[in-house]
């Protein structure tokens, strides 16, 4: 079996295909989004690679008027916030991520605990594609 290394590149790969991939410790069971190699809790090095079913809850938010250049270009601007948030995935770890589909303009309509399911969105063409991490509600 190919051992594919616990760390961002791999991450990154996974959502490219679609797949929130998480490492677990075997020795402690601690569940890490993005992936340790590492086990912060008990020094483990013997981690595997579990897929997360991408549901869970919203856990904080925050509304974002002023982004970085690849945000501005997706037309998020002052008029016009997106929405940065973590979610706590059904799996108990949580992860930050763009929460898509809520009014970034009226945060008094996006409520914690909505519940949210994964959605991954494709930026870029070939070798420079990038993959963002994204929930939206059900
Ligand atoms: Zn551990």
């Amino acid at each position: 079996m190919e051992v594919i290394p616990f760390n961002d590149i791999s991450y990154e790969r996974f959502l490219g295909e679609e797949k929130l991939m998480g490492s677990r410790c075997r020795k402690c069971g601690t569940l890490f989004l993005p992936p340790r190699a590492i086990c912060i809790k008990c020094h483990s090095t013997k981690m595997e690679w579990v897929e997360m079913k991408g549901k869970g809850k919203l856990a904080a938010f925050t509304c974002i008027a002023i982004g970085p250049p690849f945000m501005t270009r997706e037309g998020y601007d002052r008029k016009h916030p997106y929405v940065s948030g973590v979610v706590e995935l059904d799996e108990g770890v949580k992860v930050v991520a763009r929460i898509e589909g809520v009014n970034g303009s009226r945060p008094e309509t996006i409520k914690i605990g909505t519940p949210l399911h994964v959605q991954f969105l494709h930026r870029g063409e070939g070798g420079n594609s990038t993959t963002f991490l994204a929930f939206r509600p059900l």
